[in-house]
């Protein structure tokens, strides 16, 4: 039996929600980030699936290893920066609609690259709620 955690964000700068329900990846609504790769400028948008490295590059190559800077489609501001990944990139972070946030290494490919939880009682509390909504 596989257990399937799915983030729900929103920008920590203007609050507004980051989920595109146009663009599915895995399926369902993607996260949707505004990107910088050189001086190109795009869009990525990234499974909500916790630990799925799925995405779509939308107007940016996807060139591996490169460093994409991130920031909101809506209030166009750069994501906070966290912390330095063991690769070098730099670490942006979102907040989850319900409260806590999730942090993402902004280097394609790298293996970090996918949603990690500040907080580990953030996973746990989405794990409860996955169970309570099975069983409403
Ligand atoms: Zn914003
Ligand atoms: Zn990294």
């Amino acid at each position: 039996m596989t257990y399937q955690i799915e983030v729900s964000v929103k920008c920590p700068n203007c609050g507004k929600s980051m989920m595109n329900d146009a663009v599915l990846v895995d399926g369902l609504p993607s996260i949707e980030l505004e990107v910088a790769v050189d001086k190109q400028h795009g869009r990525l948008y990234l499974s909500q699936i916790y630990g799925s490295y799925e995405k779509i590059f939308e107007g940016v190559e996807d060139v591996p290893d490169a460093v994409v800077q991130c920031s909101c489609p809506a209030c166009h501001n750069l994501l906070p920066i966290v912390k330095t990944c063991t690769c070098k990139a730099p670490v942006a972070s979102v907040n989850l609609e319900m409260g806590g946030s999730v942090n993402f290494c902004t280097r394609n490919g790298c293996r970090a690259h996918s949603l990690e939880f500040e907080n580990s009682d953030d996973a746990f509390k989405l794990f409860l709620d996955r169970d309570e909504s099975r069983y409403l």
